[in-house]
């Protein structure tokens, strides 16, 4: 069902939303940062939440980065959530853009699906996720929306017992907010989507 006024899509049990915002402020079980192999913090959507999450964040990013030596591009893993309003933070690595050839497209849709795998080991929820790869990562926004749209909406729509009863994607322009609006609104009338 999709209700087009709320921007709303309900995937079996799961209401995935599109809406304009900043994902620090999130209340929800996780939000996702798009962080960097290092696990290091760093520019945009990561900076803002080592800062607004304070350095609980960074001491288990630091223990994580001790017992496996980061996180390579396309996997997850999770830390509490500091000072934020959201319990926790799935950190993981999207791919750099190196022009499309270069298996971007498979890391991307490893990074979402990666993500929401361990928000559905750890019993989650509320999910937020950001718009990985597509600020100093440069993936063309447009190409990058549409892989995290069929992958988020595949992996919903897969058979698997999971609590998972919100995801949203928090995008942090108007601009971007309408491309992933037009890219969920093509997939939806394309696929002739089944909920
Ligand atoms: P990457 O290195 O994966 O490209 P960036 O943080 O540079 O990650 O950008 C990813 C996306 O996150 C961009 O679309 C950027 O506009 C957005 N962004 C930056 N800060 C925030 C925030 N506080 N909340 C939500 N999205 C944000």
């Amino acid at each position: 069902m999709y209700n087009a006024l709320m921007k709303k899509f309900l995937i079996k049990n799961c209401a995935l939303l599109l809406k304009q915002g900043d994902i620090t402020k999130e209340k929800v079980d996780a939000i996702v940062n798009a962080a960097n192999s290092m696990l290091a913090g760093g520019g945009g959507v990561d900076g803002a939440i080592h800062e607004a999450g304070g350095p609980m964040i960074e001491e288990e990013c630091r223990k994580i980065r001790e017992m496996q030596g980061g996180c390579p591009a396309g996997e997850a893993v999770i830390t509490p959530g500091g000072k934020l309003l959201a319990k926790y933070v799935i950190h993981t690595v999207g791919p750099v853009w190196q022009g499309g050839n270069a298996g971007e497209e498979e890391l991307l849709r490893s990074s979402y699906r990666n993500s929401l795998l361990l928000a559905v080991k750890s019993g989650l929820y509320f999910v937020s996720l950001p718009s990985i790869s597509t600020g100093s990562y440069g993936y063309p926004v447009d190409q990058a929306a549409r892989v995290a749209l069929t992958e988020v909406t595949g992996f919903l729509n897969k058979v698997r017992p999971y609590k998972l009863r919100q995801v949203s994607f928090v995008l942090f322009s108007e601009d971007i907010l309408n491309i992933y609006r037009t890219v969920l609104e093509d997939i939806v009338v394309r696929s002739n989507f089944q909920p």
